[in-house]
């Protein structure tokens, strides 16, 4: 893993904050230069929070199994995949390798760094090209003539947008075959019945597994995000990302969605009931004329205008998202699972639909 880390990473001498200096016990804080003082009624917002998230990791190893050792939070997957990027691609060299169609903030991400993303598509029944894939790693199609690798592989999986798990098999042998780094994304992996890229861990000491809380956990809005990885790598990540990357509010927000887990988990299986239920009346809407099975809490519709379906729902106060122009995904439209309400909503304004 080392030599495949940009060198300013490698030999980085970490920002060292001020309660991470020091161990032990105390009651009087004066090391951070805090406002002794609480405004917002005694919520302890300010201080500084806790960087390394301990409590809340080690809550996340007791109710999702992820040990606390494999662990790195960040603020959403967001901020995961881009600090993923900045440890391991030189910028104007190294390339990541992406599957359109796929999570889209990938390129933006590599874009922003000046790091150049190679496409290998999904074959046209969604799976992973291994063949194609094989060819790449074996090419460094990533190098440019820069001087540059190919560093990283995304897999998202379930996938943003068509919602179908890739089979684990294929997973594995992405992780056997690629000598840099494969990143599977599962954040939408609690809606799946897929087993997670997680088991795969111990023999892949570059397999990264990102999760999220913004959707079966139900906290978009507080921007929790989580790296699962060996230890090496958790460090790596650990030294680079900004000290403070978790408010004091979210790690809270996370800590108390882990202590409802029957809740989350009861809320998961009204979802997934939902979604097969929503599959079956789509099906039957003439608008309609394929939905891509789902391991996730959206599907991909394929209608038969896209453009015209998309603005008819907007005038009737629903949005969904035009996902038509994506490879592979002509005429779709990519719906949440909404409420129960919701969902009928949309399936009364699609039958009112006439092109
Ligand atoms: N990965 C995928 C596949 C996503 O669809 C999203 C959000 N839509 C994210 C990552 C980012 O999630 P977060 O809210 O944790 O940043």
């Amino acid at each position: 893993m080392r030599e495949l880390l940009r060198k300013n990473i490698a030999c980085l001498v970490p920002y060292s904050s001020a309660r991470s200096d020091f161990q032990g016990n105390a009651s009087i804080w004066l090391d951070a230069n805090e406002n002794w003082q609480d405004f917002v009624g005694d919520k302890g917002i300010n201080r500084y929070p806790d960087p390394l998230c301990k409590a809340l990791r080690k809550k996340i190893e007791e109710v999702m199994g992820l040990p606390y050792e494999n662990t790195v939070l960040g603020n959403g997957s967001d901020e995961v995949i881009d600090n993923l990027i900045r440890c391991f691609c030189e910028p104007g060299k190294d390339s990541i390798l992406l599957m359109p169609p796929t999570y889209g903030a990938y390129r933006v991400f590599a874009d922003v760094n000046d790091v150049f993303s190679v496409n290998v598509p999904l074959s046209p029944d969604l799976r992973l090209d291994l063949p194609a894939l094989k060819k790449a790693f074996a090419s460094q199609s990533g190098n440019n003539g820069k001087g540059g690798r190919l560093k990283m592989v995304f897999i998202c999986s379930p996938n943003n947008p068509t919602g179908g798990a890739q089979a684990l098999s294929d997973i594995r042998e992405v992780a056997d075959s690629f000598d840099g780094i494969t990143v599977v994304d599962e954040a939408y992996e609690d809606f799946s019945s897929q087993e997670s890229a997680v088991t795969l861990l111990p023999g892949h000491p570059n397999l990264v597994v990102l999760r999220t809380f913004s959707k079966c956990w139900g906290l978009a809005g507080a921007r929790v995000g989580i790296l699962v990885a060996s230890p090496e790598i958790r460090k790596v990540v650990e030294s680079m990302k900004y000290p403070y990357n978790l408010s004091a509010l979210a790690q809270r927000e996370a800590l108390r969605a882990l202590e409802n887990a029957d809740a989350v988990r009861e809320g998961r299986r009204t979802i997934i009931a939902e979604r097969q239920a929503l599959i079956g009346k789509l099906r039957k809407l003439p608008c309609v004329k394929d939905v891509y099975p789902s391991d996730a809490n959206f599907l991909l519709v394929k209608t038969t205008d896209a453009g015209g379906i998309y603005r008819h729902l907007v005038s009737r106060g629903i949005v969904v998202r035009n996902r038509s122009k994506e490879l592979y995904c002509e005429g779709g439209l990519r719906v949440a699972v909404g409420s129960p309400g919701e969902n009928e909503a949309l399936v009364a304004a699609l039958k009112e639909w006439k092109a």
